[in-house]
């Protein structure tokens, strides 16, 4: 990974800006951030050394672009044409831009640009709903090959199923906020993300907890040389295809607990046997009906990224469809809320043992 930064200073333009990090640093040195210059290292991709080879080479990885600004800031209009060309130069090398300033990229590709340069992947940052309902369309409207988006600071709950649908996205990225004042970032935000790209097929990254995180409802301070370590350990990664959510550590809920907090759901507790569901359990037997739940959860649940995630489950026509929903083992981010059962990993025999036993429990709980 090279960082190359051709200016340096930026405006902040939205509210995942308050606490930027260029700002932070620039402030404990004395620096106005604010103040646009370019940089020495301006040609930093085109130097060589002493043998006349060029210093970077395309093993020495991405190049992040811009790393202390913006690369369509308005200041650096007059600089980014020169960019361009040696990116043009570089084609041997992958260039990775940040922005937060979609809107401008129109006006600010060169003249060959086309439908996209192959060695330039465009990542657009959206740090809550509004700054996504508003970047989005413009992004997935524009000729570019290599789509990203990253969320980070993340500052809520977003919504962007619609937008990754479009099979134009191929990667996005979340994380908390870092430094003083930063704000919380729950994980039950990144864990909603996380499902969308999964039922999307749709790379994700959980890249930092930030200082301040939420799980479970408990707030957590984390010190900075944690906050990447810790959202590495959470396995919470996902690539579509590697199952390497299968090294995620959790823990099934105590059953008894499980049906108390199903029966305080609302939602839940409505589930009921209607007569006709009953005939059907005792004309077929609890076996067959047993026989019928593992198939179900077999062939509709366990992939690791299962067809029509969260809409598999017919809401009526088999007891075992019902009993699916009182219980919250219909889908896959219901059997992760409720079950802790990671989505995006392929089912083991003892977890689907497991749901088949829930299942099996409640319909033998709600039969008389
Ligand atoms: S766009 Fe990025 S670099 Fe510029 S002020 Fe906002 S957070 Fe900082």
């Amino acid at each position: 990974m090279v960082i190359w930064n051709p200016w340096h200073g930026c405006k902040k333009i939205s509210p995942g800006c308050a606490n930027c990090y260029v700002y932070r640093r620039d402030n404990s040195i004395g620096r106005d951030a604010s103040i646009v210059t370019k940089t020495g290292d301006f040609y930093l991709p085109l130097k060589k050394n002493r043998q006349g080879n060029l210093k970077i080479k395309p093993e020495d990885g991405i190049i992040f672009t811009c790393m202390t600004s913006d690369f369509f800031l308005e200041e650096a209009d007059q600089w980014r044409q020169d960019c361009w060309d040696i990116i043009r130069q570089r084609q041997d090398l992958s260039f990775y831009i940040i922005t937060k300033r979609i809107e401008r990229f129109s006006e600010c590709i060169p003249p060959d640009w086309n439908d996209g340069w192959d060695n330039v992947t465009i990542c657009c940052t959206c740090e809550n709903q509004d700054r996504a309902d508003y970047r989005l369309p413009i992004f997935l409207n524009l000729p570019i090959k290599h789509r990203e988006m990253i969320s980070e600071p993340m500052l809520e709950e977003i919504d962007i199923k619609k937008y990754l649908e479009k099979g134009l996205i191929s990667c996005v990225i979340c994380g908390g906020e870092s430094g003083a004042g930063a704000r919380p970032c729950d994980f039950k935000w990144i864990k909603k993300v996380r499902m969308d790209c999964i039922r999307c097929g749709v790379a994700f990254t959980f890249k930092q907890t930030g200082a301040v995180f939420i799980k479970d409802g408990k707030t957590y301070h984390i010190d900075r040389k944690n906050q990447m370590p810790q959202a590495r350990k959470s396995g919470y990664d996902y690539i579509p295809g590697a199952n390497i959510a299968d090294n995620i550590i959790y823990k099934l809920p105590d059953r008894k607990k499980l049906f108390e907090r199903i029966g305080r759901s609302n939602f839940r507790s409505r589930f009921r046997l209607l007569q006709k569901e009953k005939d059907y359990i005792s004309k077929n037997g609890m076996e067959t009906i047993k026989l019928h739940a593992k198939e179900f959860v077999k062939n509709r649940l366990a992939a690791e990224s299962p067809k029509n995630d969260g809409q598999q489950t017919p809401m009526k026509g088999h007891p075992v469809f019902i009993a699916q929903h009182a219980t919250a083992c219909c889908c896959r981010g219901c059997l992760e809320k409720w079950h802790n059962i990671p989505a995006g990993k392929t089912l083991t025999t003892t977890e689907q043992d497991y749901i088949v036993d829930v299942i099996m429990e409640w319909i033998d709980k709600n039969i008389d």
